[in-house]
């Protein structure tokens, strides 16, 4: 059986929930070999979690160089690989940072990219949405290999565990893969919420609230469910609600169980973020408002009434 290569989607050798999601679809065509790619004594941090999610074998390199450039070296890595494995295919998680090293890997591999898959078959037939997720098709790579990047939240991760054999690689990188230095990082403010592109259920409010303090009223519904909070680029243009809880075109792609839009119209920028959602849920007080055109379903009425009768609901069932 062919190796499916599943780069590790970490954070300081924490790895994320995608990575077992990928681990999982990996082994549905293959054999899962997750690929390691962090600072020195990170690895160790994520060991256990790979062999818990069925990875059959692990390439570990660790280097200062890899999170000190950006994408370079992590892609050059993973290249080089993929030119010595052959596998059958190479999953990455559909975050900023991998899916520029998607990018770079398709390119120096010569390789077909498919990018957002929300599914992918045995036979590596991929759902995935295009022009800004408006429109839903199914792909498949014809030329190198297959270089595929899945939307978190795409396939429930089912623990298989294993003993996987280790690789150490060799970290040898070319001047062309430090072209881009890290210079400073930022670490986004922890706010005791699921990660927004992880979460399975996001409430999102958008410039129907009115103010910044309204968010409170958003905030107070995701916590009733657990969920995590996004915002409408009205929202955080307007300073209501910080950038890195943007969702859409130009913010981040989320694709939870259920997501809610709370006060907004559901612009095509928008959508593109969070259509792939598996039941949309809009509070908006326009019936023609666009987002009640894909949304599962709407509640026509304003949000300050809707929104608090729907938090006491779900906490009087959850009592
Ligand atoms: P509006 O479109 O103003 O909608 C507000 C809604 O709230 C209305 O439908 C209104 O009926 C409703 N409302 C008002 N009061 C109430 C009330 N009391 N109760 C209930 N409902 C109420 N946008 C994004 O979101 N994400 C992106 O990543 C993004 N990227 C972009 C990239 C580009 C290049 C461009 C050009 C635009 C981008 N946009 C993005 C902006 C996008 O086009 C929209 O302007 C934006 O999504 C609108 O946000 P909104 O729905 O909150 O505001």
């Amino acid at each position: 059986m062919a190796e499916v290569l599943v780069l590790v989607e970490h954070a300081d050798g924490e790895p994320k929930k995608v990575t077992a999601e990928l681990l999982t679809l990996a082994r549905t065509f293959g054999e899962p070999a997750a690929v390691f790619l962090g600072a020195p004594g990170t690895y160790a941090k994520a060991k256990e979690y790979l062999a818990q999610y069925g990875a059959a074998k692990v390439y570990v390199a660790e280097s200062d160089d890899i999170a000190g450039y950006i994408g370079g070296p992590a892609a050059e890595i993973l290249a080089k690989l993929v030119g010595e494995a052959s596998p059958a295919a190479v999953l990455v998680a559909a975050t900023a940072d991998s899916r520029e090293i998607a990018a770079r890997v398709a390119a120096r591999t010569d390789s077909g990219l498919i990018w957002d898959a929300t599914a992918l078959s045995a036979d590596l037939v991929a759902t995935q949405g295009i022009f800004g997720g408006s429109t839903i098709v199914t792909s498949k790579v014809t030329k190198g290999v297959p270089v595929v990047v899945v939307r978190p939240n795409s396939t429930a991760p089912e623990a298989a565990p294993s003993t996987p054999a280790e690789q150490t690689v060799e970290v040898a990188l070319s001047d062309a893969a430090k072209g881009a230095k890290v210079v400073d990082r930022v670490v986004e403010a922890k706010s005791g919420r699921p990660d927004l592109t992880e979460a399975q259920v996001v409430v999102s409010g958008g410039r129907g609230l009115g103010a910044a303090e309204h968010f409170a009223l958003v905030e107070k519904l995701a916590d009733t469910l657990g969920a995590a909070v996004g915002a409408s680029r009205a929202a955080t243009d307007a300073g209501w609600y910080p950038h890195q809880n943007q969702v859409g075109q130009t913010g981040k792609t989320v694709s939870p169980q259920l997501y809610i839009a709370v006060g907004i119209s559901g612009a095509i920028q928008h959508r593109a973020g969070m259509q792939t959602s598996k039941t949309i849920v809009a509070v908006n007080k326009d019936p023609e408002a666009p987002i009640f055109e894909f949304a599962d379903y709407g509640l026509v009425g304003d949000l300050f009434n809707v929104v608090p009768q729907l938090t006491a609901e779900i906490e009087k069932r959850k009592a």
